[in-house]
């Protein structure tokens, strides 16, 4: 009789390994749920839920009916408050029509872009350390990340000669991310520059994650890189409304870029998707038509100050040395005084002390050293885990 085995699986599920914070976020609700008090601070999740505004809207939409598939490249309505959100808040005049498409989050419009513009074994330039899904998601869609190291002596941004060395003949597009996951780097004009300058000399595309424009500290201003000379052309802006208006359950985001590849990331949404919900759309138009409402701002000031409080109270702990976040909302602690590796200390910092946090290494070899600590949790969940990591970083061993 024929062994009962199950087919084999294909290499690229095999060889994609887990997201580290979305693994840990599981990890940690399913110790909750057994009766253990774990604070978690692993994946990029605020405590604040989506503004009531923005629920109503698409509740109403439910509510009356609006229960539909939509158009493949996403509602008009909500396609044209992407742009007006364009025109106020990023100085990029978009025509709806053509050079938006609404995608199922961040994630989702990196995976179309990439499938739009990469070939098999075409090169992409990404960062180390980056975001965990950059590498997977290249690597699924058959190209070849490379990967060009972001270091401490720089601010976390690009050596130009770094960046240079890495472009080859199979290289087709750089992706990066401003403000940046996990270092909290906010990237300026000159930055953007010199991206740019490799891109149009080698005639790249340049895919950048804008998913936490919004929040930008001490004054800072997040400035997308289609703003910048002859960027036009080439640039895929991937935008959410994840993070800043704690949306990450609704799984709803755009790419904004140029006409040729939005209708080719169409055609393949067609197939792949059909479209992004129909009432998160309703939802994430409300969000973006008009200037953000003062509660929403507030909130974002506050989490600023949450990011310092965090940075500050790591800062002092023995081994550790912490800057606050130019932007986005995660401590980027290096914690290489420790004597653990990244990965030691996160698994006894969740096993002893019960606190879910991102060893540095998952996003990158150039992350080994660090922890990355999700600061927008309320202000008493971030006094309880700055007390037990003290305790933890106290009692070495
Ligand atoms: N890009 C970056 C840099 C992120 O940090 C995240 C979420 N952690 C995403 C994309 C995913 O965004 P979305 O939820 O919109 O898919």
């Amino acid at each position: 009789m024929a062994q009962q085995t199950m087919p084999s699986l294909a290499r690229r599920a095999l060889g994609t390994a887990s997201s580290a914070p979305v693994r840990l976020a599981d990890l940690a609700t399913t110790m909750q749920r057994q009766g253990i008090d774990v604070i978690d601070l692993s994946a990029g999740r605020a405590s604040e839920s989506t503004p009531g505004f923005v629920v109503r809207a698409a509740t109403q939409a439910m509510l009356a009916g609006d229960t539909h598939q939509t158009m493949a490249r996403g509602r008009p309505e909500y396609r044209e408050a992407c742009a007006r959100k364009l025109a106020r808040e990023n100085a990029i005049e978009a025509d709806p029509e053509t050079s938006i498409l609404a995608t199922l989050g961040c994630k989702q419009g990196l995976m179309l872009s990439l499938l739009a513009v990469l070939d098999p074994g075409d090169e992409v330039i990404i960062e180390d350390p980056c975001f965990v899904s950059y590498q997977p998601t290249v690597e699924l869609v058959g190209g070849v990340p490379v990967a060009v190291p972001l270091r401490p002596e720089t601010g976390f941004r690009w050596a130009a000669r770094d960046l240079e060395a890495a472009v080859t003949e199979r290289t087709k597009a750089i992706l990066f991310c401003s403000p940046q996951n996990p270092t909290g780097a906010v990237h300026s004009a000159e930055d953007l520059d010199a991206i740019a300058a490799v891109a149009v000399e080698h005639d790249l595309f340049v895919i950048s994650d804008e998913i936490y424009e919004r929040v930008t500290w001490g004054g800072r201003r997040h400035i997308s890189i289609a703003t910048r000379p002859a960027m036009r052309e080439r640039n895929l802006a991937l935008m959410g409304l994840t993070k800043s208006f704690s949306m990450g359950g609704w799984r709803i985001g755009f790419v904004f870029g140029p006409e040729p590849v939005i209708s080719a990331m169409v055609t393949l949404q067609q197939h792949l998707i059909t479209s992004a919900g129909a009432f998160t759309q309703i939802g994430a138009a409300a969000a973006l038509a008009d200037p953000p409402p003062p509660e929403v701002t507030a909130l974002w000031c506050d989490w600023e100050r949450r990011c310092e409080f965090v940075a500050s109270e790591l800062d002092r702990m023995p081994g550790v040395s912490c800057r606050p976040p130019e932007g986005g909302y995660y401590a980027w602690a290096d914690i290489s005084g420790t004597g653990f590796s990244s990965e030691e200390l996160a698994e006894r910092l969740l096993r002893d002390y019960h606190v879910a946090v991102v060893p540095g290494r998952a996003f990158g070899p150039h992350g080994e050293g660090y922890l990355r600590i999700t600061c927008v949790k309320s202000w008493d969940i971030l006094q309880e885990a700055v007390s037990r990591l003290r305790d933890a970083l106290s009692h070495p061993g």
